[in-house]
């Protein structure tokens, strides 16, 4: 598994798509192994699933510094939140009407949950795949008339094997150095960091002035 790792990041370009695919990559391996130590209680219903997900709050960038999860990653695609802010940020200044909900950072907030922040995508997918709990601290995710599941107490860190213990550790390793290279980043007019790729122009008040540059990417 660490050749195949390393052979994944050595295989990352800097091209956004590149960089896509290799968080949504990364993000399944981490599903997949943290699933492995899942309790196998829960199983959402469909409808379940899906007014957990609408009810996931979508936070800004001042509720993220506050929560003092500025500079963390999400745990599932170890990616920055504040490139996981800045892409969502890009795709409104491209499309006003963007509705993408699986954009931007949120939390398990609701009173009985337990508060982990992640980002939409990967929490959404978690619990579209069913499970019931929080992927870090198997917290359940629904209201439970039980005074058991509102017992802080009550969490317990999923059980990880070493081996899997010691991929995650390497992957957050991948991670961090990819997103500490200075290449992967878009930079505004004032070079301020605004989400993945090679380094290109973001003109001030975003793109609606110029589409013609994205045309390619609606046709
Ligand atoms: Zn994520
Ligand atoms: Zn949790």
């Amino acid at each position: 598994m660490a050749d195949s790792l390393r052979s994944l990041f050595e295989n990352t370009s800097n091209d956004p798509r590149s960089l896509h695919r290799l968080r949504e990559r990364i993000a399944q391996i981490v599903s997949d192994t943290i699933a492995r130590g899942e309790d196998p209680g829960a199983n959402l219903s469909l409808e379940q699933s899906r007014s957990l997900i609408e009810s996931l709050p979508r936070l800004s960038e001042d509720q993220i510094r506050d929560l003092g999860h500025h500079d963390s990653l999400c745990p599932i695609c170890y990616t920055p939140f504040a490139a996981i802010l800045a892409e969502e940020e890009t795709a409104l200044a491209i499309d006003d009407f963007a509705v993408d909900e699986e954009l931007g950072v949120t939390k398990l907030a609701a009173p009985w949950q337990c508060g982990h922040v992640f980002c939409r995508r990967d929490i959404s997918k978690w619990i579209r795949g069913g499970h019931g709990s929080c992927p870090m601290c198997r917290r359940t995710l629904l209201e439970s008339s039980t005074s058991d599941s509102s017992d802080p107490a009550s969490t317990q860190e999923p059980a990880t094997s070493p081996q899997d213990a010691e991929l995650l550790t390497q992957i957050r390793t991948y991670m961090e150095e990819l997103f500490s290279n200075g290449a992967v980043a878009y930079v505004d007019h004032d070079g301020d960091f605004r989400g993945f790729g090679d380094p290109i122009y973001v003109p001030e008040g975003g793109y609606d002035d110029d589409r013609s540059e994205f045309s390619g990417m609606y046709s």
